[in-house]
């Protein structure tokens, strides 16, 4: 982590050039609650885009889902979210303020008004958003919103198995929005009550498991590698007896260094043949596979990933963060995005607006379009609109000048090391393709 880095300089850049705003600021805020602007629903979408990519189309065995927010009650009673998706809660009777009751010390004074024994009992308190469907708000008619999406996945394990010929082992990978009522949000988006997920789900035979976990531990860890963060922030932690689900085979979490420090971002975990054959109790549907080969017939064992796209959007935001003395003797703050993830790939600037330049510079900008996401700026001095586009990570900067207009070459300024080269303007995408092929974070 670049010692420059704080959790309040990432939201200051966050809200100051359009990546991620409170929700409903103009009234005040609602807590653990957050709105991608501009800048941050691009390198959002993007890094979902980067997951989907890595996970289906780089694989033979993976297909996708888009599974609804809304599901049948039962299935968070099979899941056993409903009885044991809880956190023990204390309520303050006079200030009605609520607390974790393993985060704060229950003999001390209410940390909100200071009354002394003013603690409910601990209660446990389900972190599912609850609603009703259709005209009657009545008990029947109780449905929660997804506090996870892999079940979604579950539940549809026959449904793929025959309709997309698929054969184990295979995957089902799925991005999507889960709710929970988080009562402790904090540290900006990191823990949020509404936040998105891209998960997969890898169905497998019964002891082969024991390959296909090590298999998916190493290529989540080579995803991040990939997205081109700094393998020094990224660390392996293993559940002990203490943090594995009782279901759970073994279970590694990938840890990233958050500007609060060491922090959960994805999950590897082996769940063995539990929620299918949860979901083959609760549904009594047979969730078996025949395999073709052998004729057994058997419930799959699951390989879960399961990773916070919005968490990676904090990661990214993080790992990229920096804040560089420049040969100029000032400071500039700059987002080292890999160029994949990068809200704008190229910012196409004239020097001046004159003598023609301008006019240049707008046609092709237009002609990029088709190939990137551009950026069009001709206000102020040409440094100052380098760094403007330093602060939101875009990594290539097209100059048009005078020369341009004799030769039909340009500039092409790299946001890393702010070298600059100089390129045919009708070679110009090609190059930039290669440029982002080819990229390594500094060059
Ligand atoms: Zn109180």
């Amino acid at each position: 982590m670049s010692e420059a880095v704080t959790m309040d300089k990432i939201v200051s850049l966050c809200r100051r050039r359009g990546f991620i705003f409170q929700s409903s600021e103009i009234y005040g805020g609602l807590n653990g609650a957050y709105d991608y602007g501009p800048m941050g629903v691009e390198l959002k979408n993007n890094i979902r885009d980067f997951w989907w990519k890595e996970m289906t189309q780089m694989h033979d065995n993976i297909v996708g889902l888009d599974a609804s927010i809304l599901m049948h009650p039962r299935v968070w009673e099979a899941s056993g979210h409903v009885s044991n998706f809880t956190d023990p809660m204390v309520d303050c009777k006079v200030c009605k303020s609520r607390f974790r009751a393993d985060q704060i010390d229950l003999n001390a004074p209410c940390p909100v008004c200071g009354n002394k024994g003013s603690f409910t009992e601990p209660r446990n308190f389900n972190l599912m958003f609850q609603t009703h469907i259709g005209a009657n708000a009545d008990a029947a008619s109780i449905v929660y919103l997804r506090p996870e999406t892999a079940q979604g996945i579950y539940v549809n394990f026959k449904n793929v198995l025959q309709s997309s010929r698929v054969k184990l082992p295979f995957g089902i990978a799925q991005v999507g929005k889960s709710f929970r009522n988080e009562i402790a949000t904090k540290n900006f988006i990191f823990r949020s009550c509404e936040f998105e997920q891209m998960e997969m789900q890898f169905f497998c035979k019964p002891g082969t498991d024991e390959e296909w976990f090590p298999y998916w531990r190493e290529q989540r860890m080579e995803f991040y590698k990939k997205m081109g963060i700094h393998p020094d922030h990224l660390r392996w932690h293993q559940h002990g007896p203490d943090e594995l689900a009782f279901y759970a085979k073994d279970a590694y979490d990938i840890q990233f260094l958050f500007p609060m420090g060491w922090q959960e971002l994805e999950g590897v975990h082996s769940r063995t043949d539990y929620d299918l054959t949860q979901h083959e109790k609760f549904s009594g549907k047979d969730l078996t596979y025949l395999d073709p080969e052998t004729n057994e017939r058997y419930i799959p064992y699951v390989v879960e990933t399961s990773a916070g796209l919005t968490r990676n959007v904090l990661m990214a935001l993080s790992d990229a963060y920096d804040e560089e003395a420049t040969p100029e003797g000032d400071v500039r703050t700059v987002l080292h995005f890999h160029p994949a993830i990068a809200p704008v790939k190229v910012a196409v600037l004239p020097l001046v607006k004159k003598d023609g330049l301008a006019e240049y510079a707008t046609k092709l900008e237009h002609d990029l379009r088709s190939d990137f996401y551009t950026f069009y700026d001709q206000s102020g001095a040409v440094g100052r609109r380098y760094r403007r586009m330093d602060e939101i990570g875009t990594p290539y900067c097209v100059t048009v000048d005078y020369q341009t207009l004799q030769d039909q070459t340009v500039t092409v300024r790299f946001r890393d090391s702010m070298k600059q080269e100089r390129v045919s303007a009708d070679k110009l995408s090609s190059f930039i393709h290669d440029a982002m092929k080819n990229y390594r974070r500094g060059e």
